[in-house]
């Protein structure tokens, strides 16, 4: 399965405890634009070994009741545009209370699939209380205990029956998405890079409600652009501009195959920037960096240079990503953006035979074996690229849990010093031979 859950509620319920037990290695990415709005959270889940993206949509305000309000609807409002399935989340311990009563007021009217959770059934006498919650009016009850998981399990066997499964491209077409900070010129990209209307091969609706997957042929090439009719969505409140377009770039990342990841040159390569970026890389798609507005910035011989050093530095250790320096306003390296695009869509797509891996990859091994560890040697026999539709590589040895980090990336970088996998996130695995 795949998509997009978001976890809504008033304050105090246990959204942020579920969230913490559902994602994977603690990974979330937090937003925290506003003062006054608690972080949220986005982070990875998977059930039975397939992943999903879970939001915890926050949103806690202190105030008086009508803030409180006014929060709750924002959440609401937010996971009903941008999730696929949504929890609504109430609390046994409390009851229902007014507060519950509205949010399940906007929730009946939803058309996605909603899952009323009804927390803190921690016993027996918290199971029989939570009946009380079929009074809202949204079907079956999920009586879940956030802090020892129980209930959780049937929860997500429920939330599995009505997530997509990952999508299985119809095409071979590549499927970028355009993401990026608010106002990095992202919308002003696919303008330049689409021209007029005419480009427009065919229209289709994408697996999800909201995305829209448009085929182009521009400048020679097709490709499809993930979910562009949202770009242009714009929040009705300020301080969630800053977190749709988390939220956005979550949702067109894992639909697309390459990341064109925009930044304004004038702001540089931020923590937001960053988190989109490591959001790309985590899912495993390919990456071109675009430093646009590079008019607005005084060179001299060494600022492309300097501004390189900076971004390698940050996504350290991850370095092989091509950036390009574009100006969207004087069209200047558009069609290099859109070219290396392409490239790195190739690059995800390589697949090295084994026996040529084997060739390059054992005499480099046999050169540089794998540190000894508490005596003993790691063997390697032999490699692979497992036949996955991103590059993962692995590695048959005698001692796989012995072979730390540091070799990995060594291992990986031979792989990138052969193969051409530039923009592309490489797994490696040790595997028990
Ligand atoms: P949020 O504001 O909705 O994100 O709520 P939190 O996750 O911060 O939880 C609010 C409080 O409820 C915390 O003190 C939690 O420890 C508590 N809590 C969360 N889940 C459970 C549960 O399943 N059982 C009980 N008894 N307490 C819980
Ligand atoms: P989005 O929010 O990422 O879609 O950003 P927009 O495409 O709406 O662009 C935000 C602002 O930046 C607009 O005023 C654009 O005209 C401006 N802009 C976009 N690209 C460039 C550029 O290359 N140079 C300059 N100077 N301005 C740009």
């Amino acid at each position: 399965m795949s998509g997009i859950v978001a976890i809504v509620g008033r304050p105090n319920v246990g959204k942020s405890t579920l969230f913490n037990r559902m994602i994977q290695r603690r990974e979330a990415i937090v937003d925290s634009v506003s003062g006054v709005t608690r972080d949220r959270h986005y982070g990875k889940s998977d059930w039975n070994g397939k992943e999903f993206s879970l939001i915890d949509t926050g949103g806690y305000v202190v105030g008086s009741e009508d803030v409180f309000e006014k929060e709750i609807d924002r959440q609401v409002e937010l996971a009903i545009a941008e999730a696929d399935a949504i929890f609504f989340m109430v609390d046994a311990e409390t009851g229902i209370t007014g507060m519950d009563e509205d949010v399940a007021r906007l929730l009946r009217k939803v058309e996605k699939p909603v899952f009323l959770v009804v927390n803190k059934v921690d016993n027996a006498k918290r199971r029989e209380d939570a009946v009380e919650f079929y009074n809202l009016g949204l079907g079956e009850i999920y009586p879940i205990s956030s802090i020892n998981g129980s209930g959780t399990g049937e929860l997500l066997d429920a939330l599995a029956l009505v997530l997509p499964d990952a999508a299985l491209p119809e095409d071979d077409l590549p499927r970028f998405a355009v993401v990026g900070r608010p106002n990095a010129g992202k919308s002003s990209f696919i303008n330049a890079l689409l021209g007029e209307e005419r480009y427009i091969v065919t229209d289709v609706a994408g697996t999800t409600r909201d995305s829209i997957d448009t085929t182009y042929n521009r400048f020679g090439f097709d490709f499809k652009l993930v979910d562009t009719a949202g770009i242009r969505r714009k929040a009705k409140v300020k301080e969630d501009l800053e977190f749709y377009s988390v939220m956005r770039s979550v949702r067109t990342i894992e639909h697309s195959d390459v990341c064109l990841l925009l930044l304004d040159a004038t702001r540089g390569f931020d923590g937001q920037v960053q988190n989109i970026f490591w959001l790309a890389q985590r899912n495993n798609k390919g990456i071109v960096i675009l430093v646009n507005k590079w008019d607005l910035v005084e060179k001299d011989t060494d600022s492309v240079k300097e501004f390189t050093r900076h971004i390698k530095e940050v996504i350290s250790p991850f370095t092989d990503v091509p950036i390009v320096f574009i100006s969207v306003k004087n069209k200047q390296r558009v069609l290099k953006a859109l070219e290396t695009a392409v490239e790195v869509y190739h690059n995800r797509a390589r697949r090295v035979p084994t026996s040529k891996l084997n060739d390059i990859m054992l005499p480099i091994i046999e050169r540089r074996p794998p540190p000894s560890l508490k005596g003993k040697y790691v063997k390697i026999k032999f490699c692979t690229q497992l036949p996955t539709n991103y590059p993962q590589f692995a590695f048959f040895c005698n001692l796989p849990q012995y072979v730390k980090d540091p070799y990995k990336r060594f291992l990986e970088n031979q792989i990138r010093e052969h193969f051409d996998f530039t923009g592309v996130p490489i797994s490696i695995f040790m595997r028990k031979k």
